[in-house]
Order: C-alpha cells, then structure tokens, then sequence
C-alpha cells in the first residue's frame, strides 16, 4: 500500500496534489511519501516483534538525508556499503552502534573510518578482507565486530543482475568454506565474530529462496557454536521485493516473510538483523515528468518525457516494469491508444515503456511512474548534462524539496579547465 491516489481527479502524494509540486519545483522531479515509509518499516517492525531484532534499512535503495534522519528517528539502524553511506548515515544522526558495513570491497580507508566513528559491525566478504580487517584494527587498537557473509547457493529467482546468492556471485564465502574462515577469524586478534550474515538478492517474489538460505544459516549456527563460536547476532540481508506492476504481482507480505525468520532461526536465541531497502521506499516514492511531445511514427506513436534514462535508470537496466499514469485521471471510458514511452537521451535504451495504454496525452501533461522510490534518485546520473532531478518529501499536506535540481552554472563550474590548456 503507498499513500498515492487520485482525490478531486488529481493524483495526489498524503494530502499535496501532484500538480502543485510540479509548478512549484518544475519537471522531472521525485516525490516521497513520508507516511508510507513509516507504514514500511512498522510492518517490519510487526513482522519482526517478539524477536530481538534491529531493521538496518539499506540505504543503497535511497539515502537523501532527509530519509535517513526520518528511518533513523524511529530507531532503524543502516546497512551502509561504502566509507560515503557511512558518513551519510552519521551525518543523519544515526549512531555507529546501529550501523552495519556491507559491500565485497572494502578499503582500508573505509575500514578505519568506520572503527574510529563506531560501528555496529562489519559484514565481512572474503578472507583477504578479514586480513586486512584485521590489520587495520590493530593498528588503530581496536576490535572489529565481524559477521562473514555466506553464499548459501541459493536460487533467488529474481532479475540476473541482482541475484547474489548463487555460487557463481561474486558474493560471499561458499558455505562450504564457512568453519575454516571462522576458525581464521577467530584467531584474529583485531577481529571479533559475532554473527553470520546472508543476503541472497533482490526483488524476490517467492518466500521458497528465504527459508533455504535461512535453513542453511541455521543449520551453520549450530556447527559454528560446536567449534566454538559465539554467534549470537544473525543478519539475513533484505531483498524482499514489492508490486511493481499493480495488476499482477502479489510479493510476500512482510508479516509472512518474519514468519519464515522465526520458524527457519527464531529457536536459536540470536539477535536478528535485516536489511531491506527496496521494500521500505520503493512504493513510497513517484517520478513525475511532464510530455513534451506525441510524435507519431511508422506504425507506432511516441510519448516523448522530460525524464530521461538518466533519471531513472531502471527500466534500462533491469528491464524493470513501471507503471506509468497520468495525474489528472482520465474519465472512464476514454479510449486509451498504444505508445512507446521515451525520454530525449540519445540512446534507444532510453526507453521506459513499450507499446504501453495511455490516455490522449499532449505537451505539458503530467504523468508519474509509480514505485520509483527504490533505485531511482540514487543511480541517477548528469548523463547528456542533464541536472540531476529534485526530490521532494511530503508528509500530510506539507512537502519540502529535500535536493534541489543543480543549476546548469553548478554543473558547468564543477569541472577545472587546467591553466596550460
Ligand atoms: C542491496 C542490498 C540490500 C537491500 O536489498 P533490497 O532488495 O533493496 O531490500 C541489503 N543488503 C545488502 C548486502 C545489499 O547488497
């Protein structure tokens, strides 16, 4: 459920009219639902009660500030991959204790930024990883808190591209291997395990890869306290996926996901960490662009956008499925006509959607892709000089333009014209 419907003929985000943002920001812009992201993370929070947990929102998935002060302010922790999220996060004013380091290629430098500020732990990847780890923490005199990250080979059954579970990922030590670099890491002297980690992938749709993954970690739970190990803290990533085609998707619903964590680990006493991102703001977030033009080609018309494959990227990438609606709602029965729906980039990847229904649509009106809150703003690029997009939070009938659109002088100015050119 997200927080946009049409009230008045007008779609809406909480209580502000979509149009109302438009003339007061311009097109292309993102807008977020402050509401649904609280809806999110309580249904994770209910998902999860009665189990000592923390919800590590992946920040990956959308890390304006202003979204991590608002997670942060109701207790997540962050699941940060890079020295940069990790400075973001703080910056947001969530502690180091409620954060967790992710990602295959930590550098040193990101290590010792992290175990100077404080954090939660480090979800390690790769032996020569715990060795550097290791030495980093030493020469800082400091202990690292360290889950490893297992690849449990599982089947996530999701897009190619961001399936992580499978023995051919690059993610991860082989589960085979886990005693042997448990028994390294302990012998560590700057590292200290506390847990396991696991994170199969993305835009699962199918409980069924869950509960194998989290069968394999409890089952390694238990040979790892026989060597010896004090696993008392389980992260099991995030990953679960969310409706991006309203018509005919229903993904599991987190109460169910939380049932799957209790029955698979819930009997082996261990705080549960996880990790998701897309499920907590994808749905809370639209992009909005206005049409520029209808052309009318050989055998099939185009519905040219002010947003581009720069601005949102996944559909390019992912082959990902956005619906796409106008903001003033079309009455019924109007006849709807079969277009391309592409943005102005020069590249026939920039195509959002292929022979798609749309009402008549002409010069200047709004449309707005649904579910464009994951994966949107953050894999955004400048590509063609184009500004990166405004994004705009609303919560109830007040909305604030949370980044600004750069102005063409601030894009020009940031690059350096060397003295002997
Ligand atoms: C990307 C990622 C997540 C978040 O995945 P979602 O599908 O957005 O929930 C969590 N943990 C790790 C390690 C990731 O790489």
């Amino acid at each position: 459920m997200d927080h946009f419907d049409y009230k008045d003929g007008i779609l809406h985000a909480e209580d502000v009219a979509v149009d109302e943002i438009a003339r007061a920001v311009g097109t292309p812009f993102y807008a977020y639902s402050a509401a649904t992201f609280r809806r999110h993370f309580q249904l994770f929070q209910e998902a999860l009660a009665g189990m000592d947990h923390l919800i590590c929102y992946a920040m990956k998935a959308n890390g304006n500030l202003a979204i991590l002060k608002l997670m942060g302010d109701m207790g997540a922790g962050i699941d940060v991959v890079s020295g940069g999220e990790y400075l973001k996060a703080r910056a947001a004013g969530v502690p180091g204790e409620r954060i967790v380091f992710s990602g295959v290629g930590k550098t040193r430098a990101e290590m010792a930024l992290a175990l100077e500020g404080g954090i939660r732990q480090f979800n390690v990847e790769s032996e020569p990883e715990l060795l550097a780890l290791n030495e980093v923490a030493c020469g800082l005199g400091k202990v690292a808190p360290v889950t490893v990250r297992i690849n449990p080979d599982v089947d996530a059954r999701t897009h190619a591209k961001i399936a992580t579970g499978k023995s051919e990922n690059k993610f991860g030590i082989p589960i085979a291997k886990a005693r042997l670099v448990y028994a390294e890491a302990a012998a560590l002297p700057g590292i200290e395990v506390v847990g396991i980690d696991v994170h199969i992938g993305s835009q699962l749709t199918d409980l069924d890869p869950f509960r194998a993954a989290f069968d394999k970690v409890a089952h390694l739970t238990g040979l790892l306290r026989q060597d010896g190990h004090d696993i008392r803290r389980l992260d099991l990533g995030g990953g679960l996926g969310i409706p991006y085609e309203r018509s005919n998707m229903a993904p599991p619903l987190p109460l169910d996901y939380g049932e799957v964590i209790r029955q698979t680990v819930g009997h082996l006493g261990c705080e549960i960490e996880i990790e998701p991102g897309r499920l907590i703001v994808g749905n809370a977030g639209i992009m909005v662009a206005s049409v520029i033009y209808l052309k009318h080609g050989e055998g099939r018309n185009f519905l040219i956008l002010d947003a581009a494959m720069n601005d949102l990227i996944r559909p390019a990438m992912y082959d990902a499925h956005h619906d796409i609606v106008p903001v003033r709602q079309v009455a019924p029965g109007t006849e709807m006509s079969a277009v391309d729906i592409v943005g102005p980039v020069c590249e026939t990847g920039d195509t959002f959607a292929r022979q798609r229904n749309m009402p008549p649509l002409g010069d200047g009106d709004l449309v707005a892709f649904r579910s464009a809150g994951a994966y949107g703003a953050v894999m955004a690029s400048e590509y063609n000089m184009r500004p990166l997009i405004p994004e705009v939070l609303v919560d109830g009938d007040q909305f604030a333009v949370i980044r600004p659109r750069p102005s063409f002088d601030e894009m020009i100015n940031r690059d350096r014209v060397p003295e002997w050119l």
